[in-house]
């Protein structure tokens, strides 16, 4: 298993990692960073499979609510599977009308307490979190040997 980090490390938010193992992608958080002016002038991070489909790219990890870690998804492809907490689906399409640039989200997974769930190569088990956004998940993912939280 390959870690890139892409944002995150030197700022609070706007974070985004990506998990790569067998060939197959993930990515944990696709946020618009705090400092950023607005949706349409941030770029993406540079990941294949944002824009254009790519069959590696396996989903994007969204750890809960804020928009500093799901901001960025409206710019991607609809067709790639987003996993979050179920009250994390309905907490963004509840705001979706007040937040700018904001869209309801679908979740072809939801993130359960202690429930490892399966996405290719890797398996992803949420810990719920004290955080001031609720339904907010640390995720635990093993592959290939490895593990990182
Ligand atoms: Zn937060």
């Amino acid at each position: 298993m390959r870690l890139r980090i892409h944002r995150g490390t030197r700022e609070i938010g706007g974070t985004c990692i990506e998990l790569e193992s067998d060939g197959a992608r993930i990515l944990l958080d696709l946020g618009l960073p705090l400092n950023a002016n607005d949706l349409a002038s941030t770029p993406l991070p540079n990941v294949d499979g944002l824009s254009a489909v790519s069959a590696s790219l396996l989903g994007i990890v969204l750890s809960h609510g804020h928009r500093d870690h799901w901001g960025l998804v409206p710019k991607v492809s609809p067709a790639i599977p987003l996993i979050m907490g179920k009250a994390t689906e309905s907490i963004i399409r509840a705001a979706a009308d007040f937040v700018p640039d904001a869209v309801a989200l679908n979740a072809s997974h939801y993130l359960e307490h202690r429930k490892p769930i399966q996405i290719g190569p890797f398996t992803v088990t949420p810990r719920l979190v004290d955080h001031s956004g609720f339904d907010a998940y640390a995720v635990e993912i093993t592959s290939g040997g490895k593990r990182v939280f």
